[in-house]
Parts: C-alpha cells; structure tokens; sequence
C-alpha cells in the first residue's frame, strides 16, 4: 500500500479527477483542488507528500502556487502539469521552484507514475540527507564538547601533577635541610631540627594520605555505604576523642546536639572523616584561648528537612575573596599559609567531594575577625 497523499490541483473538473482517479488506482492516498487558492489552504491545512498542479487556472495560478510552496514548504515536491507548446511556462515554474513536469494533453498516464515516484524517491533522499546531516551536526557538537571535557581535564591533570610535585618538593626540601643541619648541630638545637624534622614528615604522611583519598574519589572507588546514621551518637564519640587534644591546644570544645535530630542517610566512616577534617582545622587555624562548638541540627534548605552538623570556631575568619577558592584542591588561605600546622589544601576538597557523593552539600558562614562555621547538610533517611 503506498500511503503517500498527493493533491492534485486543476481547474477543469475531468482532468483533475482523472489523475486523482488514476493515481488512487496507482494506491496513492488523493485530495483533489479547483484552483492554487483552494489548494494552498490544503496544504496549509494538512501533510501531502507531493503536489501536482496545473500552470494555467484562474485566480492564483499554478506559477503562483509553485512560488509561494517554495517559501512556504521547500521539502515539498510540486509537479506542475503544462499545455504542450508553452514551454516558456515550464521553464518559468522550474526556475520558481518547481520539482518536475509533465505536459498535457496525457497520452500515457504512466508518464504521471514515473514523475510522482522521481520526486517523491527524491523528496525522501533529501529528507535522509537533512535528517544525516543533522546527526551529524548534533554528533558534532556533542564531540566537541566531549573533546573541550577531555582537554580540560588534561589540563587539571597537569595542574594536578604540577601541584602535587611542587608540595612533595617543600617537604622533601625541608626534611634533607634538617637532616644535613642535625649532622653539625648543638645540643640544644638538636631538639629544634628534629620538631620540625617530624612536622614536616607528617606533612609528607597528611599530602601522602589526601593524595590517596583524591585519588579513590577520582576513580570512583571511594563506595558510600549510606545507611541510617544517627549523627549525635557518631559526633559525641568524635567530640570524647577529641577533648583533650583541644585541650592540649588551649582551645574549648563544646558539643550541642539537637534532640530532634533525625538519622540522616549517609556512610558513618566518611562523615567522621569530614567532621575530623573541619575539627582539625578549627583547631589549627583557631588561637589559644579560642572556642570551638560541634553542633547538630534539623535545618530546612529548598523545601526540605536537612540532617546538618556543624563546626564553628572563634578563630580568623576567612575573607570573601578566600572563601570563593578554599573548596579547590590544594588551595591554601592566608590562615594556612601563615599557621605551622602541616597542611596540604586538599582537606576542605575532599570534604565536599565526600558530602557530594551524599548528595549533600556544605556550607561556609565566616567573617573576619569573628570565626568560621562549616556546615555539612545531609539528606535524612526516609524511614525516620
Ligand atoms: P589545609 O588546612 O591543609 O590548608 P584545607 O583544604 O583544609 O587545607 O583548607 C584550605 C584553607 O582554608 C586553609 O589553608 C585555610 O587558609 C582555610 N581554612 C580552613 N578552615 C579554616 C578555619 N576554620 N578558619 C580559618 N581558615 C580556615
């Protein structure tokens, strides 16, 4: 069955019905027109694969037709259907737009058939070809972007290798420099040489071990096991570690914990691995004398109940500009930079790469002078 719709487009009543009789025969679907007005409202009003029209009729003639088809519907073949000895017309419908032609008086109507199948075989191609070409546009866009992905992350890899063979070469630098300075040294600053000999080493292990968790993340092998996990109990168990090393420090730790906490959803190892992440900063970062809460809470964010735990601190404060790069890999503030404590600026990095694998996020509330307060927001378990 060929389900093409042609419209046939003819003044005279015989003619038109004719070639729609015939190319129904020919098991073509058929709409018949009087005259190019009537015809164009057709096509205006519905799908046809294919148009043959007579040049010669009243009111809007055939060239009419063919010109306002080319604007209106380029992808739609028209055939126009010509006096014989007017070639001057077929010429004129041909350079306007139209597809093929045949001349009347019919004395063949298989003429009609090969005509109607040559563009309706070539309407199809052209359909093909726009529909390749636009694959291949899309497919193009698509590699492009995947070839600017790629490139911008060979670019971050060598960022990457740069930085970290930079931060392996202070230590190593520092550590060689004791090591030669302890062979000739007095007693008493023996004891010097060797402090910052095991400060730098544990800034050897602290890059080593970031490094590696960097890399887990990178690859995807850091699993979340989220599972119902009630941060008050995880929390104070972190906060009873953590105490006297605070102390130690001369620095408060007070724990806050809301009693309407719900269990949140996420893997209890990697949650104490970023709430250790922000207590050691708040202690390195914070002066003597200084204050450091630990606190949990339900917060709302975007519609939502949030699982949220934070650490604020009464140290430096992070100024604005700083705020905008402290959650980039290796990105160091004033504070750190400043402090003796051995960082390596991937701390803050892993902790929202971690909180994101939670389908969390965490937040940074800080002003100079003041303190900080990192916030971690975590979805709650469902079942709560
Ligand atoms: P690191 O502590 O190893 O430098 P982080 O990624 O943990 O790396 O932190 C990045 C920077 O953010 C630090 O160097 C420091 O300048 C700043 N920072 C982090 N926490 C605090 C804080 N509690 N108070 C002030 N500055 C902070």
């Amino acid at each position: 069955m060929n389900t093409s719709r042609i419209l046939v487009i003819d003044d005279e009543f015989l003619i038109r019905r004719a070639l729609a009789d015939y190319l129904e025969d020919c098991d073509y679907e058929t709409e018949m027109a009087a005259d190019g007005a009537e015809g164009l409202a057709k096509i205006r009003a519905r799908k046809f694969d294919a148009v043959l029209v007579d040049l010669r009729m009243p009111r809007v003639d055939g060239l009419e037709v063919v010109t306002t088809l080319k604007a209106e519907h380029p992808e739609l073949p028209v055939v126009v259907v010509s006096g014989t000895g007017v070639l001057q017309d077929v010429i004129a419908a041909m350079r306007r737009g139209a597809w093929d032609y045949v001349t009347k008086p019919i004395h063949d109507m298989d003429e009609i058939t090969v005509v109607v199948e040559r563009v309706l075989e070539r309407a199809q191609l052209i359909a093909e070809r726009d529909r390749y070409q636009q694959e291949l546009e899309q497919m193009t866009v698509e590699l492009r972007s995947a070839l600017e992905q790629a490139q911008a992350a060979d670019r971050a890899k060598s960022q990457f290798v740069s930085s970290v063979s930079h931060e392996l070469r202070t230590p190593l630098t520092s550590i060689r420099l004791y090591l030669s300075l302890l062979q000739t040294a007095s007693e008493i600053r023996r004891k010097t040489y060797l402090d910052s000999l095991t400060r730098e080493t544990m800034r050897l292990q602290t890059l080593i071990e970031g490094l590696l968790d960097i890399s887990r993340l990178d690859l995807g092998k850091t699993k979340t096991q989220p599972r119902p996990t009630n941060l008050n109990e995880l929390l104070t168990t972190l906060f009873t570690d953590r105490a006297k090393l605070f102390a130690e420090h001369r620095l408060t730790l007070h724990l806050d914990t809301a009693a309407n906490l719900c269990t949140s959803l996420s893997d209890p190892k990697l949650i104490e691995q970023v709430a250790t992440n922000l207590l050691t900063n708040a202690m390195n970062y914070t002066a003597a004398g200084g204050k450091v809460w630990l606190r949990t809470e339900m917060q709302p964010f975007n519609n939502q109940q949030w699982v949220t735990f934070s650490v604020q601190d009464t140290g430096p404060g992070i100024t604005a500009e700083e705020q905008t790069h402290l959650f980039e890999r290796f990105y160091r503030g004033s504070t750190g930079q400043n402090s003796n404590a051995p960082g390596t600026g991937l701390g803050l990095a892993i902790c929202k790469e971690i909180v994101n694998l939670h389908r969390g996020h965490i937040t940074l509330d800080s002003t100079v002078g003041t303190g900080s307060t990192f916030t971690v927001w975590l979805p709650m378990c469902e079942t709560t």
